[in-house]
């Protein structure tokens, strides 16, 4: 773990196997200065354990820094299980992942992510109480990450392209699912113009008829002639062969780790492309879990994601103020945010 590339400093690494139910699983702590550790299980049949490690790393860090940049009591955390949720996932896997969780004594508490949805987490719940969505409304699916990057986005445009309205604005959305599925319909609604694409042929194919998106395939997404650029499908999807294929002014979605390698934030900067860091765009779901704790009601939660579009437009003002890139000083706020919370809690211990 300490010389893995993606290493960075994260607190703990857990090895969990249960060999009754077959669960193979690794939970990633990065940092818990700030609060517990919170973030999802992704359950994903990886081809190797190195690749399920690599995720689980990078996942947790950037946990760290959507809760950090939110300003909100919590740390950053990840699990992952290693498997195919078509074929493999059982309630008695699920409960002894929830031993896993319940054994780690609220230092993480679980979401859902790919793989895992608010049903399993009720499965979950039967071993521990540290997962989210425990309350009633909350177990009704809200598209919490998809109006996050709803309100980053008109912070973008109205930051980049001086435009109040989304109205006649061409986004272009990569990957239909959890997040860029309702996405599109929020845009929809407010009269964007809409590009997609799924590798999915049967997703691509009913947005394209219900919402009469122009459809196109997977690899033509980054050509085309749009404002913004919203990836919601994997990571690392901005790299040397496509950056310079885009036409969009800004890009911005809902999609983790979209940059392949660090380099490739400088190299949109260079191009003149407004890059809102993903750790902010996709941060509706801590958001959405700190509200629910306090109110659980729909309307409540979303109201308080409505606050990505503030955080969104203070970090583009201030990159813009000191010619740096959205990412670095939102970089910036989080390590000075952890570094305050880390000498108040040591001097917290020495008094
Ligand atoms: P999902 O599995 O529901 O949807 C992903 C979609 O992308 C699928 O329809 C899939 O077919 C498509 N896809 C995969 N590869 C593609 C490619 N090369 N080109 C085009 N389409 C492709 O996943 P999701 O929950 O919507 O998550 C999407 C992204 O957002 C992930 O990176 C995830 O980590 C991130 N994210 C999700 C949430 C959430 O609440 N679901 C929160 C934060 C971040």
């Amino acid at each position: 773990m300490f010389s893995h590339p993606a290493f960075d400093d994260h607190e703990r690494l857990i090895y969990a196997y249960d060999d009754a139910s077959g669960l193979s699983a690794i939970v990633a702590i990065h940092n818990t200065v700030l609060g517990p550790a919170f973030g999802g299980c992704r359950m994903w049949p990886y081809a190797n354990e190195s690749e399920a490690l690599t995720d689980v790393l990078r996942l947790a860090r950037g946990m760290t820094h959507k809760a950090a940049i939110c300003d909100l009591p919590y740390g950053g955390g990840k699990a992952v299980i290693l498997g195919d949720p078509a074929s493999e996932k059982t309630p008695e896997l699920l409960r002894a992942m929830g031993r896993v969780v319940e054994g780690m004594h609220g230092q993480y508490i679980v979401a859902d992510d790919v793989g895992i949805g608010l049903a399993d987490l009720a499965v979950m719940r039967q071993e521990t109480s540290h997962t989210a969505a425990a309350t009633e409304s909350a177990q009704a699916p809200l598209p919490v990450t998809a109006f996050g990057v709803l309100m980053a986005i008109e912070a973008a445009v109205a930051h980049r392209l001086e435009r109040a309205e989304l109205a006649g604005l061409r986004v272009a959305v990569q990957g239909l699912g959890n997040v860029g599925g309702p996405l599109c319909r929020l845009l929809k609604d407010w009269d964007a113009d809409l590009v997609v694409t799924d590798i999915d042929a049967e997703r691509l194919a009913a947005t394209q008829e219900t919402l009469g998106a122009r459809a196109v395939a997977p690899d033509e997404i980054y050509d085309q002639d749009v404002d913004v650029f919203a990836p919601c499908a994997l990571g690392a999807v901005l790299t040397d062969e496509t950056i310079p294929r885009l036409g969009a002014k800004i890009v911005c979605g809902g999609a983790n780790n979209q940059l392949e390698a660090a380099r490739h934030d400088a190299m949109l900067a260079a191009r003149g492309i407004t890059f809102v860091p993903d750790t902010i765009a996709s941060a509706g779901g801590v958001i959405d879990f700190s509200r629910e704790r306090v109110d659980d009601r729909p309307e409540a939660v979303l109201t308080a994601v409505t606050r990505l579009r503030e955080i969104t437009a203070d970090v583009l003002a201030r990159a813009a103020a000191s010619a740096e890139t959205p990412l670095t000083v939102a970089d910036r706020i989080v390590r000075e945010r952890l570094e305050a919370a880390r000498l108040a809690r040591r001097a917290g211990l020495s008094t």
